[in-house]
């Protein structure tokens, strides 16, 4: 006997889209989460209309819009020249109810489903509940976690690895998570600053290209989101300093250099993949099955999107039908995260942080040459707003 159905290790956007998505079709689930409150993770802040799509019908989409700003249109801007490469979402209004970037937090949507969960019967969400260890058997897996102190155990049908970037799970089971770490790491600053009445022409994401740096200047609803990349050599204490913060927001904005830092994070990038996402009745979704670079904003996107997938496989499963069925959610959407999410992400990547000036003038061209032209201008987009891979996964057999 088992204690519980399906068992999501980590309250994240992946696992608690899938616990919502479980629920709603029946399903009784158990959230291990280790903090004591969801989160305040400051890491994502864009969702794409591909997603926005997914979240409709449980109202979460107008909750989300409710507690962030809606960017139709977005751009490259070479800060000195004030040059801009905009690209405006109006393209895509024939292929999504959401023609646009909305700028929110990702605490904001995990915010929300965990209050949604916290009246439903079938969830129970832990929280404080640390995950030590994973035992698979042929049909069960046992999972010992820690509690206020205590060793604790659940048994349950399928474990689903939600535990982000160093899932536990993954590690337990002594999983490879091959790939590689991007040259350049990333400071993320929260600001109460108004740039936008110092830089003409600013929108609510921009790409700003200075001669020799690369920053990305984030609209939220009340604050705003400077990136830059450290020096190559310089240690983290001195990337964070108050003194070389202060001195990448004043180039940006001299007007900005003395405001308030309301929080700033490190980090570093990744590119990794899992070999496979189903190993038995452990399942991966997320971070914990795959990595890519923050740049275009797709990481959390897709642990959202891998939520919906496995939810549309497991839920049949568990009525009856034959476990190899969720061959295909692990064939879809690795398959999605190796050759579209990775893929894409690592071009933006590539394309936001050039610094070399022979280089940026081939990308301006490029730039210009997708924005003039009505077709290229929307398969781009199409990329970028995750449309395509979406609609790819669904001809994955
Ligand atoms: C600087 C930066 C900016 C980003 N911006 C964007 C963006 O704009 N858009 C986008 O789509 N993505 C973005 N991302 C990526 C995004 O933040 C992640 O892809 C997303 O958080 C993954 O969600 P997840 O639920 O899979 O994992 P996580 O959000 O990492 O959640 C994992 C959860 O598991 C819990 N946990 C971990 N270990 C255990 C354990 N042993 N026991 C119990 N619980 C455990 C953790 O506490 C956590 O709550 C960004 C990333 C970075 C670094």
């Amino acid at each position: 006997m088992s204690d519980s159905q399906v068992t999501i290790i980590g309250a994240g956007p992946s696992g608690l889209t899938l616990a919502w998505w479980l629920v709603e079709q029946g399903i009784s689930v158990t959230v291990l989460e280790r903090e004591t409150a969801i989160p305040k993770d400051m890491r994502a802040s864009t969702f794409h209309p591909a997603t926005l799509d997914l979240l409709t019908d449980s109202g979460l989409a107008t909750a989300l819009i409710e507690r962030g700003t809606v960017v139709p249109q977005w751009q490259y801007l070479i800060h000195q020249s004030g040059e801009r490469a905009v690209f405006d979402m109006k393209h895509l209004s024939e292929m999504t109810a959401y023609p646009f970037r909305l700028q929110c937090e990702q605490f904001q949507l995990t915010e929300l489903l965990a209050e949604k969960l916290a009246e439903e019967p079938l969830c129970e969400l832990k929280l404080g509940a640390t995950v030590q260890n994973v035992i698979p058997e042929t049909s069960q897996v046992t999972v010992q976690y820690q509690s206020a102190g205590e060793n604790k155990d659940i048994v349950c049908d399928w474990l689903i690895a939600a535990d982000g970037a160093s899932s536990r799970v993954r590690r337990s089971l002594g999983l490879d998570f091959d790939g590689q770490i991007f040259p350049k790491t990333s400071i993320t600053l929260v600001l109460e600053h108004p740039f936008e009445d110092d830089i003409p022409n600013l929108l609510g994401v921009n790409y700003v290209w200075l001669p020799d740096r690369h920053y990305s200047l984030m609209r939220l609803r009340d604050t705003w989101r400077l990136t830059y990349s450290p020096e190559q050599d310089q240690d983290i204490e001195t990337a964070l300093s108050d003194e070389v913060a202060r001195t990448h927001i004043a180039r940006v904005s001299p007007r900005a250099r003395n405001t308030t830092i309301l929080n700033r994070n490190y980090y570093t990038l990744h590119q990794r993949c899992l070999e496979r996402f189903c190993h038995g009745h452990i399942l991966f979704v997320g971070d914990a099955a795959h990595l890519n670079s923050p740049a275009g904003g797709m990481g959390m996107n897709s642990g959202i999107h891998d939520a919906r997938s496995l939810a549309d496989h497991l839920v049949p499963v568990l009525n009856g039908e034959d476990s190899a069925l969720l061959e295909r959610y692990d064939r879809r959407r690795r398959t999605v995260a190796r050759e579209e999410v990775q893929r894409l992400s690592a071009r933006h990547y590539a394309r936001h942080r050039e610094t070399e000036a022979s280089k940026r003038v081939l990308i301006w061209r490029e730039l210009q040459e997708m924005i003039n032209d009505p077709v290229k201008h929307r398969d781009f987009l199409l990329d970028a707003a995750m449309i395509r891979s979406r609609q790819r996964e669904k001809t994955i057999e």
